[in-house]
């Protein structure tokens, strides 16, 4: 068997010489042997209109990988210009086991409030397939260029979509698997499974070990996308917005100044070892991230030292470990220096030189400005967790019909309005 496979692979790769050879060799066929990718960017480039050749539309990049993902779109799906208005979604982690969540102690109300279930977050990815949002990257949706003045400034790309999809950005916040939630309903950690894959690892009811695909949001996320790669433009995921006080992604890769020791930075090192290959993986996978402040800091009301302070140390210990990024979302949607919309205040422009550009907040719709006065994007996100999903019907139709996504096992006293 393993012989016989050996031998396929040595007729492949000579196969795959040979090809070559003809290539090299017939010189000016060269040309032609392009990747289906870049040539749909060149078709597009040629075919921008001539008075504005800045506004080339910028498709959605295809992500990296080192295992095959599905693909979407092939060569054969035509792309269309698309400038809807992005929508914004987000949620925080999901709630593996709602009978543990939901049992009545001190933190049942915010899991309640601030949260779903596994079951809710399915039910409401399947809805938004059905009404046929894609995921991009919001990192592709606006990008920066230098004005007639030589200002750095934002604009809004347009988007090359398959016909009918409407764009979506999905970001999840605190993916840090905080302590008081782990053991309490949720999930522990982000792990790499032996297949190479990125698995959710935690304790069930019963004090159980489990690793599992169904019961973390990026997991599913994951999976739900490769049965439905027509959800994904390039296999495009979600932004993961991290704090840094408890470490990321379950791994306590904080530092604490009241604990520093020989052992306590032992663990740390070990901390960042184990998660280290994790992010990359997500990165590879369609993943990308957000600073959510160090401290999930309260932006808009602290001092501009606190704030200063606060996103320095998030640039050490979590910065330094998911690379660069572009994204904050603001904790509470509390806005740099009380406000950001009209203003810019010297705590913002702190995060702009740290090379901050997108500073995402909370509301009902998913609004968005371009800031004419520096390199900006002032953005709102979508909610969707217990309190929208108790409160409102009407306003999330265009996602999701909340009757039919609706836990059952979410506790009844807290009831309805719709
Ligand atoms: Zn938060």
């Amino acid at each position: 068997m393993k012989k016989r496979r050996k031998t396929t692979t040595i007729i492949f790769v000579l196969s795959y010489l040979m090809i070559l050879l003809i290539i090299v060799s017939c010189g000016s066929n060269t040309d032609e042997i392009s990747d289906p990718v870049s040539s749909v960017i060149d078709a597009e480039e040629t075919s921008g209109s001539e008075d504005m050749p800045d506004m080339t539309p910028i498709p959605t990049q295809p992500v990296e990988t080192t295992t095959p993902q599905p693909i979407y779109p092939g060569p054969d799906i035509p792309l269309v210009p698309n400038d809807d208005i992005v929508e914004h979604i987000f949620f925080h982690e999901i709630i593996a086991y709602p009978e543990k969540a939901f049992d009545g102690d001190r933190f049942e109300k915010n899991y309640d409030d601030y949260m779903v279930t596994v079951s809710e977050f399915n039910a409401i990815l399947e809805s938004l397939h059905r009404n046929n949002y894609i995921l991009v990257n919001m990192n592709d949706v606006w990008s920066e260029y230098t004005d007639d003045n030589g200002e750095q400034r934002m604009r809004r790309n347009t988007l090359m979509l398959p016909e009918g999809k409407k764009p979506l950005i999905i970001s999840f916040d605190d993916i840090n698997f905080y302590e008081y939630m782990t053991h309490d309903g949720f999930m522990e950690k982000l792990i790499i499974g032996e297949d190479g894959e990125i698995w959710a690892q935690g304790t069930d009811p019963n004090g159980e070990r489990v690793i599992s695909q169904e019961l973390a949001a990026v997991p599913v996320l994951d999976r739900f996308i490769r049965e439905n790669p027509d959800f994904s433009m390039y296999g495009v995921k979600g932004c993961i917005a991290l704090t840094g006080y408890e470490g990321i992604l379950g791994y306590r890769t904080q530092t604490d100044a009241n604990n520093d020791t020989d052992e306590t930075r032992l663990t740390r090192m070990r901390e960042i070892a184990r998660v280290s290959p994790v992010i990359e993986r997500l990165k590879q996978t369609g993943w990308y991230f957000a600073s959510h402040s160090y401290g999930h800091v309260s932006t808009g009301t602290i001092s501009y030292y606190e704030v200063v302070a606060d996103a320095n140390r998030w640039m050490e210990e979590v910065g330094s470990l998911i690379g660069e990024t572009r994204i904050f979302i603001y904790p509470y949607g509390s806005r740099l220096d009380g406000s950001d919309v009209y203003e810019t205040g010297p705590a913002f422009r702190f995060y702009h030189d740290l090379g901050f550009r997108y500073f995402a907040s909370v509301g009902y719709e998913s609004y968005s400005r371009i800031k004419p006065d520096i390199g900006a994007i002032i953005c709102d996100r979508i909610s969707i967790d217990g309190i929208r999903l108790r409160g409102s019907r009407t306003q999330y139709l265009r996602f999701y019909d909340v009757i039919d996504v609706f836990d059952p096992l979410r506790p009844s006293q807290y009831g309805t309005q719709w």
